[in-house]
């Protein structure tokens, strides 16, 4: 019988950093679609002899930040080493990181995955995570290379995993969760398609109740979610393959082919490189005095997963409280409405439901929403008190989403708002009672159901205005006198 083997996987997440200028230079970081190639460099971040770095405060307050939401301890002391290797895109020879003394120690994440209704929970060690500068952006054509520095010297965090992942699904959610964290504190705007979040994808396999790990291999650069599910897949099934037919995994770094859904070789262990780091002599350690780690620390928003344990404190489900913590500006806008005196239960399903479908088949962000929070809060207010049915809030919150006005003006309007005056309830029972002999003589022979033609009647006359619960206890009240 095969041996059962059980994945182990451990990622590399470089993320951009959204400072305003480079990590060494004050040239602008982030891609300015309109500036051509080249654009956006100068002597320091283009290599030039003789210019030195000078650390970007914003930068590092950023990768501070992004430390504390992955719950790392942050290092009063570090430093940076100079990484060699020669590649066209490394303009100095060598890029400066953090090596043995990154700026963020250890730290844990929980990660959540599985289907809607079992979902599971884990906790995803964090290794480290760093900062270095990014390298420029090399583009290949059949005849020449092309080289762009604009993004040499960007400022980069690299988020080093523990092997603590066990599936692709694990590894989804773990990106998914880094993903939303660095974007909540603003860290990064974590765009993959331009390049703001770049994976590294550890895999190997051992069988079964083996605590050794088995040999790896790395997967490096990718730069979408799918890719990275879909390369994981794949290298745990070839893994599987080479080690049932009773050979070694070569450890080996790969490159994730998406055309073909293949991993190939880019090097093996024995062409690996060796990047002889030193310490960076143009750079003073970096030291993060009490004071200037404390101011970081209080301008931190309040992270997802205290914001989820309160909203499941509120009554609602982990799935929507996950739901409402997608971005920072979800949660807000959610407690927004609370705040503007709307039950939490029915908040959470206006804006799962209805306002984020809307949003999301527009391809919009809530802060895009053309209702406001107080507004949705409104609205949700005169179903409450039973103003209007609950079919015609759907209509008065398609209007508002299309013109933006508020919820009780559209309802005045509109013409919708439920009547709820006792006296004229009556009087239309009445009517409809007068109008329609058949209907009253059915329900005295027993059949309760006539009441329903009744209830119609009343519908029609009031032009929906009446509460068709209410309305069917009133005639029933009228007929059984
Ligand atoms: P390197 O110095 O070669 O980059 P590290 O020890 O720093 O190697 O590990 C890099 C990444 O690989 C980390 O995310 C780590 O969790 C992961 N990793 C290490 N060993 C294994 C293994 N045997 N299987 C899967 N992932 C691993
Ligand atoms: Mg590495
Ligand atoms: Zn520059």
């Amino acid at each position: 019988m095969a041996t059962q083997f059980e994945p182990v996987i451990g990622l590399e997440i470089h993320v951009q950093l959204a400072s305003k200028t480079k990590m060494f230079c004050t040239c602008p970081n982030g891609m300015d679609e309109s500036s051509g190639p080249n654009t956006e460099i100068c002597p320091r971040c283009s290599g030039q002899p003789g210019t030195l770095p000078v650390m970007n405060e914003g930068a590092v307050r950023l990768g501070v930040r992004a430390g504390l939401a992955l719950g790392c301890k942050t290092n009063e002391v570090s430093s940076f080493e100079r990484k060699h290797y020669f590649y066209p895109d490394l303009p100095k020879g060598y890029q400066i990181t953090q090596n043995a003394h990154p700026v963020n120690g250890r730290g844990e994440i929980e990660i959540t995955f599985g289907p809607k209704t079992n979902l599971q929970k884990k906790k995803i060690g964090i290794h480290h995570a760093h900062l270095e500068e990014d390298a420029a952006k090399s583009s290949h054509e059949a005849q020449y290379s092309l080289v762009d520095f604009n993004r040499a010297g960007c400022p980069l965090l690299e988020i080093v995993s523990m092997p603590d992942m066990r599936s692709a699904d694990e590894a989804y959610a773990y990106l998914t969760e880094i993903k939303r964290l660095m974007k909540w504190v603003d860290a990064s705007n974590c765009d993959m398609e331009k390049g703001e979040l770049r994976v590294d994808v550890n895999v190997s396999l051992r069988p079964v109740g083996q605590e050794k790990f088995g040999t790896r291999t790395e997967i490096k650069n990718l730069n979408s979610f799918k890719a990275v599910r879909d390369a994981i897949n794949y290298e745990i099934a070839r893994q599987t393959e080479v080690l049932n037919k009773g050979e070694k995994v070569v450890q080996q770094t790969l490159l994730w082919d998406k055309e073909q859904n293949i991993t190939k070789p880019m090097r093996s262990k024995e062409d690996a490189l060796d990047y002889r780091y030193f310490p960076e002599p143009d750079l003073p350690p970096l030291i993060l005095r009490k004071d200037r780690l404390e101011k970081i620390k209080a301008d931190m928003p309040e992270l997802p997963a205290a914001k989820e344990a309160k909203f499941v404190g509120l009554g609602l489900s982990a799935y929507d409280a996950g739901v409402l913590t997608i971005t920072r500006a979800v949660a807000e806008y959610f407690e927004a409405v609370l705040k503007a005196g709307a039950p939490a239960k029915a908040a959470a399903n206006w804006i799962t439901t209805d306002l984020l479908g809307a949003l999301h088949a527009e391809n919009k962000e809530i802060e895009d929403s053309p209702i406001a929070a107080e507004n949705l809060a409104e609205l949700i207010g005169l179903v409450e008190s039973g103003k209007i049915s609950r079919t015609q809030a759907k209509t008065v919150f398609e209007k508002m989403y299309q013109t933006g006005e508020k919820a009780a003006a559209l309802v005045e309007k509109l013409g919708l708002s439920q009547v709820s005056d006792e006296g004229q309830l009556f009087a239309w029972a009445q009517e409809a009672i007068n109008e329609a002999p058949k209907a009253v003589a059915d329900f005295k022979k027993g059949n309760r159901a006539a009441v329903g033609a009744l209830v119609g009647a009343v519908m029609r006359k009031s032009k929906g205005k009446a509460n068709p619960k209410r309305m069917n206890e009133i005639l029933v009240e009228l007929l059984s006198k």
